[in-house]
Parts: C-alpha cells; sequence; structure tokens
C-alpha cells in the first residue's frame, strides 16, 4: 500500500528526485515540505520502492491517521506511543501528531501515564537463516576475566571469546573478527 500511495504523494515525490539527482548542499535549497527530511536525508534510501530512513518507513501523509490510531491501539500513553512509532514509522511532525492524536485528551491513555511505566515483555521475530541476527552480552568477571558471548539467534550457536578488558575497543576488535571469520550478521 505505501509502494503504491508513495507515488501520489507530492512531497515524498521530490525525495525521489533528490535521491536520483542528489540532495542540495543547504536546506535553503530544498522545497519547503522536503525541508524537515533534511537533517535525516543521509540515511534516506529506496527499498522496494518505499522511502526509508535507515530500517524505518516513511509514511505517506495518506496513512499517517491510520497509523497513529494504530499505534493508539492498547492506549499505552503518549510516551509509550513515541517510542514504539520510533522504531517503525516516520514523518516530520510525527510527535507532535502523536500528542495531539486524541492521545491527550485520552483517559485509558492518561491512566498510564500516572503509573509507572511497565517492562513489556516481547519476543525477538524468528529468524529465518543463520546470522540474520546475533545476540551479544558480556559475562564475568570470572577469575579477573570477562567473556563476549556471541550468539547466533538462528542456531543458538555461541561463540564466546574471553576478554581481559571491557572496552569499546576490545568489543570492537571481538566482532570484526566474528564477522571476518562467519560473515556478515
Ligand atoms: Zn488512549
Amino acid at each position: 500500500m505505501v509502494q503504491k500511495e508513495i507515488r501520489k504523494d507530492k512531497s515524498l515525490l521530490k525525495i525521489f528526485n533528490c535521491i536520483a539527482n542528489g540532495w542540495p548542499k543547504s536546506s535553503k535549497d530544498l522545497p519547503l515540505d522536503v525541508v524537515p527530511f533534511f537533517n535525516r536525508h543521509k540515511t534516506i534510501i529506496i527499498v522496494d520502492n518505499c522511502l526509508m530512513t535507515l530500517d524505518i518507513v516513511i509514511i505517506p501523509a495518506i496513512f499517517q491517521i491510520r497509523i497513529l490510531k494504530q499505534l493508539h491501539r492498547g492506549h499505552q500513553g503518549i510516551q509509550r506511543m513515541k517510542s514504539i512509532a520510533r522504531s517503525y514509522v516516520y514523518w516530520p511532525k510525527i510527535d507532535t501528531d502523536i500528542e495531539n492524536n486524541h492521545v491527550k485528551q485520552c483517559q485509558n491513555c492518561a491512566s498510564v501515564a500516572k503509573s509507572p511505566t511497565k517492562t513489556e515483555l516481547s519476543s525477538w521475530p524468528v529468524p529465518h537463516e543463520p546470522l540474520e541476527r546475533i545476540h551479544i552480552d558480556i559475562g564475568g568477571p570470572v577469575r579477573g576475566k570477562y567473556y563476549l558471548v556471541m550468539v547466533d539467534s538462528y542456531s543458538n550457536w555461541p561463540k564466546v571469546a574471553q576478554i581481559t578488558t571491557i572496552t569499546t575497543t576490545e568489543i570492537i576488535n571481538q566482532l570484526h573478527e566474528f564477522v571476518s571469520r562467519y560473515g556478515q550478521p
């Protein structure tokens, strides 16, 4: 649906043009409706004829209300709605839209806002092949050593590396080694 409608969205069509012809150096040279996208323009790519910023779908105007309604389902309150939105969908002013779209007046959402945030248990999506996703964590110390544990989510195959320091450099080195040996997750 997004693929189809995005071609009718005048603002988003201009983004396709920017990607094809190159973005201007300054947002001043952009049409006004494209300016809000400028600060993230380096992350915007075309995937299957849709626009994405990182792994978030840019939603054509025609679907925005619908998405807001969907995000509002379950009445999790404004903050939670925003954080769910941030993982999946984007359009300029989405945060303001979330605030204004009935949520402020919504009794159910208001009661959520008063109670402390509950951590929701949710499962990771089931991977379809090896190295689709790896999970990593640091264990230890055990006799002064730490262990970087990397687990392939598909096979549960673990790779454990003994490390002496838990610094970013050390973790990056270990991940480099992992990727060069087993491939890119
Ligand atoms: Zn609500």
